[in-house]
């Protein structure tokens, strides 16, 4: 089977002779120019990747660098990013050097790429110095695409003299926002990225990040000395990532039932603030059924490093992690990120949640927040070292955050506002497919904090949350005795509202700094500085009304709600008939992935697999224009899916 290419280019054997024809035409031609650049990337795209379409930016940053113009990227994460360095390699003569902090990923990232035909290896300190020869001797022979070089490598003057014996095409610099010192991946090893510039002037640099905040951006730009190169920031929108915020019951048995009736089977990450949690949660699931795994900075690391291959490799794995977990895997086919515990800051859930469904595919971001997180976070802000600015940034971090959990309007609205992008309603966060009701809660404000001026004035006291609503539910416990508050005026004024109300109540208060948390360590509630205007009636305050369904009790199979039927994405939208063939490509899949040792999506994406089972192809032929069927893989495992195919009724 021969695919041409482009009129005049033979059809080569390979893809790197594919591409390597299409280096020698481009050559030849005296303007090559934009359109033909284009189609030559467009080309290497279909036969080396198996893509039919350039998304976003790409085709724009792929043509800049191509033509040898340095690029700035700010791109999501799934965005699309490696294609923006990886075909210019493949474009321009010589090896494409990335640089890349990410040393426990780069055998898959280089795996992903011998699996397409590309010619890639890595440098880093976990080679022994036979592999680490082998790899220079490529190199120096132009016998490589790409280059996967850690920074603390590129840092010493020994392998930039090496470089500089081969031919480079460009540079790329992956996660770039390590190099901004504000920033919470800092690493110093990226100053020193800086001398390439003055090194190699003539080589391209790219630039590449998923942080989008205007700093960063800025810190990038300056420190990596991209003076004059050209910016691409793409849209942060994930539209295929339906987000959803949910109240706080039993956690674990909300989550299980999210698992149970939309992600059964899938691949997930459950993030927890604490060790405790990670492992009792990872503990629970297991429990029931689910193929779960704890993950956090207490394990050792060659179980952590286990762990994550599990993930990696094996299909429908759920890591439940601290955030210690994720940056940098690149595993397509996560299907569901889920927050037990309420985020710091909209920058860290809108990257963790960003884990999920790169691949396009319908995917879940679901986090379960409730009056308690608010507590305790506001606790912990108080009691954080450092000092009042510091102090006033982690408020404000959660401010936001907790702003995105309480709106009655659109998540996506609120989300990619924060990140200075405008948006309308997306019609697919659970505001969106449910709007919340909201109610007129200036009242019950007032009988709350009515409450706690009393406790304060009269009694020179200060209580929790839950003893509060005792008093206004008229609740007679030990304590209220003990204190004799059956005797204050509040006294059951609020038996109107259920216990879960009242919580909303303090929850929604304390979200809008209409309340504060005391700075004695115990969790009590004290008035803010606005309280005043809400008792005074010179502020309503329009609440959301709580769902029930979340409340207390929540057992298994009511959390999922009305999308309960949507069951799990891998097979969605797929025709009944199609899915026993889908199955049987994912353990042959499985199979294939554990004999050549790589993870199950370097050999195919669901994607792939889907669009199989789907067209049910009888020939070569007719799997050639599949997409994620490049000529590697057609060649490589063709038959084989044929075989499968035509096995399976
Ligand atoms: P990022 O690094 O920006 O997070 P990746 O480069 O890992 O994103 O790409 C995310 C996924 O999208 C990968 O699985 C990749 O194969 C796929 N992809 C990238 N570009 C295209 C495209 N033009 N068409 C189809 N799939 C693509
Ligand atoms: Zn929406």
């Amino acid at each position: 089977m021969t695919l041409n290419l482009q009129a005049g280019v033979p059809a080569a054997a390979s893809p790197v002779e594919a591409a390597e024809a299409l280096r020698g035409a481009a050559a030849g031609v005296s303007d090559p120019g934009d359109a033909a650049l284009g189609a030559e990337a467009r080309a290497v795209l279909k036969r080396v990747f198996g893509y039919d379409d350039f998304r976003g930016d790409q085709a724009a940053v792929i043509e800049q660098v191509s033509a040898g113009g340095d690029a700035v990227v700010l791109m999501p994460t799934g965005g699309g990013k490696s294609l923006c360095y990886q075909i210019p390699s493949l474009l321009r003569e010589g090896t494409g050097v990335v640089v890349s902090p990410l040393i426990a990923l780069m055998q898959d990232q280089v795996d992903a790429l011998l699996a397409v035909g590309v010619r890639a290896a890595f440098l880093n300190s976990t080679q022994d110095s036979f592999e680490r020869t082998r790899v220079e001797n490529a190199y120096l022979a132009g016998e490589l695409d790409l280059l996967y070089v850690a920074p603390e490598r590129l840092a010493s003057e020994s392998t930039k003299r090496f470089l500089e014996n081969g031919t480079i095409a460009l540079f790329a610099i992956d996660e770039a926002h390590c190099v901004s010192q504000w920033g919470h991946d800092f690493r110093p090893d990226y100053l020193g990225l800086s001398e390439l510039a003055d090194r190699w002037p003539e080589v391209p640099r790219i630039a590449l990040t998923a942080t989008a905040t205007d700093a960063t951006h800025k810190e990038i730009t300056e420190r990596l000395k991209l003076g004059r190169a050209q910016h691409f920031v793409a849209s942060f929108d994930r539209p295929n990532i339906q987000y959803r915020i949910e109240n706080k019951g039993e956690v674990r048995r909300q989550l299980l039932s999210l698992i149970r009736s939309e992600h059964d089977g899938d691949a997930g990450i459950v993030y927890a603030l604490s060790r405790k949690t990670v492992e009792q949660t990872a503990q629970f699931l297991a429990a029931n059924g689910v193929n779960a795994l704890p993950y956090h900075a207490g394990l050792d690391a060659g179980l952590r490093a286990r762990t994550q291959s599990r993930f990696l490799r094996e299909d429908g794995v759920v890591i439940v992690a601290t955030i210690a977990f994720g940056m940098g895997i690149d595993k397509p086919d996560v299907r569901f990120v889920a927050h037990i515990d309420l985020p710091k800051s909209v920058e860290g859930y809108y990257q963790e949640t960003g884990r999920a469904g790169r691949d396009g595919m319908p995917s879940t971001a679901w986090l379960a927040y409730g009056l308690q997180d608010v507590v305790q976070q506001r606790r912990m802000i108080e009691q954080s070292p450092g000092d009042l600015s510091h102090r006033r940034k982690l408020s404000s971090h959660l401010d936001a955050m907790l702003a995105l959990c309480e709106t009655v309007d659109c998540r996506r609205v609120n989300l990619l506002g924060y990140f200075g992008q405008q948006s309308v309603p997306c019609g697919n966060c659970d505001t969106c497919l449910q709007p919340p009701q909201s109610w007129d809660g200036t009242v019950a404000a007032q009988k709350l904090l009515s409450t706690v001026v009393r406790l304060q004035r009269e009694r020179n006291q200060k209580f929790g949350a839950g003893h509060l609503i005792d008093i206004l539910r008229a609740n007679k416990t030990p304590r209220v005795d003990q204190y004799g508050h059956d005797e204050l005026t509040v006294w059951g004024v609020g038996s109107d509202l259920s216990e879960q109300q009242w919580r909303g109540v303090v929850r929604q208060l304390l979200a809008k700094g209409l309340l504060a948390v005391n700075d004695d360590g115990f969790g009590t509630l004290v008035l803010s500085p606005t309280s005043a205007d809400v008792l005074s009636g010179a502020l309503t305050v329009s609440m959301r009304t709580e769902s029930e369904r979340a409340s207390g009790a929540g057992g298994a199979g009511g959390g999922g709600g009305s999308r309960a039927a949507r069951a799990k994405a891998a097979v969605a939208d797929l025709p009944d008939d199609a899915i026993p063939l889908f199955e049987a490509l994912r353990v042959w899949r499985g199979a294939t992935a554990k004999v050549m040792g790589v993870p199950a999506y370097v050999i195919f994406h669901d994607a792939t697999l889907r669009e199989i089972a789907s067209r049910r192809p009888a020939s070569l032929a007719d799997l050639e224009g599949l997409s994620g069927m490049g000529q590697k893989k057609l060649d490589t495992y063709g038959e084989e899916v044929l075989a499968v195919v035509a096995a399976t009724p």
